[in-house]
């Protein structure tokens, strides 16, 4: 048996229902295999940032797992083609985006996975819920970079 590593998922969407995907998502991710979730943030509502149509419900969730990371973006990647995603155009809007945020401490630039996710400190859907459930992981000079993006706990 592989050690487990302690990973974090961003998980948004802005189409359909975007609560229910959000927390529909959430379940499923607890469901993966070999596979739990530690933590899970609230949600917050924002507003798209390079991307377009209705505001984003955002959150982002702790697991332990002993996947490897390619793994565990398959088994992400999985879930949101069952969620009906489409990728019609870059940054399009969509029915469930899920990021794999951090692995780890694990550095990774492949073409298929780069972590840290290479945008997580640009945004605050992802920092502020990721400094909820685990503020070690993000100072006051990150999030006070990100203060003036607009978001709204739900
Ligand atoms: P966004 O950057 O808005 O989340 P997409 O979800 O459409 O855009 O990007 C998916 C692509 O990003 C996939 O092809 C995947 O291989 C790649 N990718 C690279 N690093 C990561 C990561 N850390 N998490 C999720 N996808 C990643
Ligand atoms: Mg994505």
């Amino acid at each position: 048996m592989r050690d487990t590593v302690t990973a974090f998922v961003g998980v948004g969407a802005n189409l359909g229902d975007p609560v229910q995907s959000v927390l529909d998502a959430i379940a499923r991710i607890a469901e993966l295999p070999h596979t739990r979730v530690v933590a899970e943030s609230s949600l917050y509502r924002t507003a798209p940032i390079e991307s377009s149509g209705p505001h984003y419900i955002n959150a982002v969730v702790q697991v332990s797992t002993s996947l490897t990371s390619l793994e565990l973006l398959r088994q992400l990647q999985r879930l949101e083609a069952e969620a009906g995603r489409e990728r019609p155009y870059r940054n399009a809007p969509r029915t469930l985006d899920l990021d794999l945020l951090l692995f780890g401490s694990e550095r990774i630039d492949s073409a298929e996975l780069q972590v840290p996710h290479l945008r997580m400190y640009e945004r605050a859907f992802v920092l502020v819920p990721l400094a909820e459930i685990a503020p070690d992981l993000v100072s006051a000079g990150q999030l006070a970079a990100v203060a003036g993006q607009e978001l709204t706990p739900i």
